[in-house]
């Protein structure tokens, strides 16, 4: 395949753009090469600038679970846009796509929505800190929460990628109340809470971790988060911008059976529309302004166009119960045929998946925290990512991502997918 005019388009956008992405996870620096230019997408496809045709396992980091350009979700907006695209007033909408997301989601009264899942995560921290009158958090090392200053300490994703998990520009007095932790090691939670005892507000968690490639929680492990935190005063958040409304219709708390104090979401809840919320019990969410004291606004927040992208969507997953099911086969069909073809080319790897989430690791080691994580064969992960790119397969660029299934690939793409990394696998 040729990516000429890709590459072109990306000289001139490096001239304009910083690194010629608004996101750097775009950008190949850790495969080498230069980003694809997406023209448009239907369905399980991607068409970029020279006319190829790409299999897409990423579906814009996870938004698309019914594929892109999912008809529904586009004629609301496209009936929406036609009313006015902004008004910095009520509409019926909001309540609607509230209404829906509350039943849908254990454990949630209310929920506010906002334009990003950075947007979700950092406003939840606060409103913990001002419901529990305490500064700590305590973070888990490879944990993705956006980009805000407080979660840019040992961040998964990008962060992790571009080498820079620490960022720069983070003043040590934020450094200082975000306490790190090892995932799935509950023993080592325990130690920093007992260190630093009546002063964490919240531990926030990414209930199944999807930005240090995909790596479920040990059993046990989430149950002892919540137990440390009723016995603490402690809230828990979970971050479910990536799980929620993926794993199930309720997130993690529903498929694990967990109640988390604060839940965030993002990404499927905007039905590919700039879209994160935060919710909680009653009691919690009114501690936001205008009825409490922490503060909390948008310009944009709650936008005509992304509610109706994001009802939409959820419309579609709640009258479609038995998707979470359809996509889990699917997974675990694509990780068998994996499994299979790098076995018989003697490739080391180790593959995690849960529902509609998946992740090979070139490592024979079972893969269940940053460290293990990070213990990947990154030159093998250049050659599986840049053979698949030639073979029409997109798969994100880097070691530390997950893949997501959608319910618009069909059987023969994952069959198609199987041969092709059997081929791509023999040149390792
Ligand atoms: C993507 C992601 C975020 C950040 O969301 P943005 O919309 O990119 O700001 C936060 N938490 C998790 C778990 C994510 O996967």
């Amino acid at each position: 395949m040729l990516y000429k005019r890709s590459s072109q388009l990306f000289a001139e956008a490096e001239k304009v753009i910083p690194g010629g992405v608004n996101s750097p996870v775009r950008a190949f620096k850790a495969v080498g090469g230069t980003p694809i230019f997406v023209k448009s997408a239907k369905g399980a496809y991607l068409y970029d600038e020279d006319g190829n045709r790409l299999i897409d396992y990423i579906n814009s980091w996870g938004p698309m679970i019914l594929g892109h350009a999912y008809e529904p979700v586009v004629q609301a907006v496209i009936e929406k846009a036609k009313l006015g695209t902004s008004f910095g007033m009520p509409t019926e909408l909001e309540t609607q796509i509230a209404a829906l997301a509350v039943a849908m989601v254990p454990n949630i009264d209310k929920i506010r929505f906002v334009n990003s899942g950075t947007e979700a995560c950092m406003s939840a921290v606060r409103l913990a800190r001002g419901f529990t009158k305490k500064d700590k958090i305590i973070k888990f090392a490879g944990c993705y929460h956006g980009h805000s200053d407080s979660f840019l300490i040992q961040a998964g994703s990008g962060a992790i990628t571009f080498g820079s998990p620490n960022s720069p520009g983070v003043t040590a007095g934020t450094a200082k109340d975000t306490l790190l932790a090892k995932y799935n090691d509950l023993e080592n939670v325990a130690t920093l809470i007992e260190a630093n005892k009546n002063e964490i507000a919240a531990i926030i968690v990414e209930p199944v971790a999807g930005n240090m490639g995909c790596i479920p929680p040990n059993k046990g492990f989430l149950e002892g988060l919540r137990q440390l935190c009723t016995d603490n005063g402690i809230l828990l958040i979970f971050d479910e911008v990536m799980t929620g409304f993926r794993l199930a219709a309720g997130g993690v708390q529903e498929l694990l059976n967990i109640s988390a104090d604060i839940v965030c979401f993002g990404k499927v809840i905007g039905g590919g529309l700039p879209v994160g919320a935060f919710a909680a019990r009653e009691e919690i969410m009114n501690y936001l302004a205008p009825l409490g004291p922490v503060y909390q606004a948008g310009t944009l927040s709650g936008n005509p166009l992304a509610m109706a992208a994001g009802l939409a969507m959820l419309q579609a997953l709640d009258n479609d119960r038995a998707i979470f099911k359809r996509l889990a086969d699917k997974t675990a069909y694509l990780a068998a045929g994996i499994d299979k073809v790098l076995k018989a080319n003697n490739v080391t790897f180790t593959i995690n998946t849960i529902g509609s989430m998946i992740s090979v690791h070139f490592d024979a080691a079972s893969v269940v925290d940053f460290k293990t994580a990070a213990n990947g064969d990154n030159e093998t992960f250049k050659k599986f990512f840049h053979g698949l790119l030639q073979e029409g397969i997109y798969i994100a660029p880097s070691a530390y991502e997950t893949w997501f299934i959608t319910d618009a690939l069909t059987y023969e793409d994952l069959d198609f997918t199987i041969r092709a990394i059997d081929k791509v696998s023999k040149t390792f």
